[in-house]
């Protein structure tokens, strides 16, 4: 089996009012799948990156994209929540502002799922997509959405749902939605392993689904159940990660074949908090676990990208966390997986945007074997 190389796509937002406010200049552009940032003390002082997707959300807005500001800048390449085809702008229409779906559409569920229904595409990979940026960066927004701008995984769902209806005969679908409900939960579930299984978490509620609109409400319920979690904990909701696991089973009745891939969709906990800032007494009340999350996240990748460069006797730290635990198959294991980077535009981001960048960039060094997960039939 070839070795998949983690992919990452990077989107990056309009300003929002406080940037607006502040007279904030954007110091970051794309030039198809490369993405420049500015420092903004020394004009000089450029760094470029390249990923598999670059996604520019900035400006050239067609609609209102929310709520925001639109900036004034004319270019039309504005990368919105939609799909091609579906009215969204494709890579044909615009070289940088590719729409965010395109590549859950050509990516995640090409693996998943037929593409066209009447194709019979191997299912049962598993397929990890994360977000991973500061808040207020966009990770919520591309992955869940807000209103009429769905995000990824109701699209996805929606997507699932449609493939699944027609190809009803040759094959009998269930998702189970497995809702983590923040910071809470999984302190009080219990993370179990097992030889074949790996990392779970034990207990965990799953409800069995049969149309996207299920999926959808499941997800406002935990949503919900986030935001109210982590005011309990006197908490704010972006320092929690949020699990959303999606279980598709695909059972070929005249081969007697079962076969299963999990999809973990993450929206990650604000990566700003990872970084010791302010005093103790801070540091304490933004939750040790979380931080501690995000932070072996990082060793973890680490660890693999000098795995990935041929280092030998590399330690991976997954079992230090929750979050790496649940995550262990996705992260240089059995997934196709792909992390979407948030970036905030403004100058005044610039560090927390640079690190982010630094974060994805050794992401992109991962390698995995995904393999299809297939057993006969009980
Ligand atoms: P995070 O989850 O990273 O903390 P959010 O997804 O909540 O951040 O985004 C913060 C704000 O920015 C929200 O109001 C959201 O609607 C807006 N936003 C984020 N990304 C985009 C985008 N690509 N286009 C338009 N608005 C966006
Ligand atoms: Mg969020």
């Amino acid at each position: 089996h070839g070795k998949d190389c983690v992919k990452v796509a990077v989107r990056v937002r309009p300003f929002n009012k406080r940037e607006r406010d502040a007279g904030s200049r954007c110091i970051i552009s794309m030039a198809s799948s490369s993405i420049t940032i500015q420092d903004p003390r020394n004009a000089q002082t450029r760094r470029s990156f390249c990923f598999d997707y670059a996604y520019w959300s900035h400006s050239g807005f067609t609609r209102d994209p929310g709520g925001l500001y639109l900036s004034e800048e004319a270019g039309g390449r504005y990368a919105d929540q939609r799909l091609p085809g579906s009215g969204g702008r494709n890579s044909a229409q615009c070289t940088t502002g590719t729409v965010i779906f395109f590549f859950s559409f050509s990516f995640s569920l090409c693996l998943l799922l037929p593409s066209d229904p009447s194709l019979t595409v191997p299912l049962g990979y598993n397929a990890t997509l994360l977000a991973y940026g500061q808040t207020g960066s966009g990770k919520s927004y591309s992955m869940v959405g807000y209103g009429p701008n769905k995000g990824l995984v109701p699209t996805l769902c929606d997507r699932l749902f449609q493939a699944v209806k027609g190809n009803q005969d040759s094959r009998q679908c269930q998702v189970v939605d497995l809702l983590s409900r923040g910071s809470r939960a999984l302190g009080g579930l219990r993370v179990r392993e097992e030889q074949q299984r790996g990392f779970y978490v034990e207990g965990l509620r799953t409800v069995p689904c049969d149309s996207a609109q299920q999926v959808e409400q499941l997800m406002e319920q935990g949503t919900r159940t986030r935001t109210t979690a982590a005011t309990h904990m006197n908490a704010n909701s972006s320092r929690s990660h949020m699990l959303i696991i999606l279980q598709l089973k695909q059972i070929l009745s005249k081969e007697s074949i079962t076969k299963q891939s999990n999809i973990n969709l993450v929206d990650l906990a604000g990566s700003e908090r990872q970084r010791a800032s302010g005093s103790e007494a801070d540091r304490l009340k933004e939750g040790t676990a979380i931080n501690l999350s995000l932070t072996t996240l990082g060793n973890v990748i680490s660890a693999l990208a000098d795995v990935a460069v041929g280092k030998k006797a590399v330690h991976i730290p997954y079992r230090v966390s929750v979050l790496t635990k649940l995550l262990q198959s996705a992260l240089g294991g059995n997934s196709r997986t792909v992390m979407i980077a948030t970036l905030s535009p403004a100058d005044i981001c610039y560090e927390e945007s640079l690190s982010t960048l630094r974060y994805a960039e050794r992401a992109k060094r991962i390698q995995n074997r995904a393999v299809v997960n297939e057993s006969p039939t009980e």
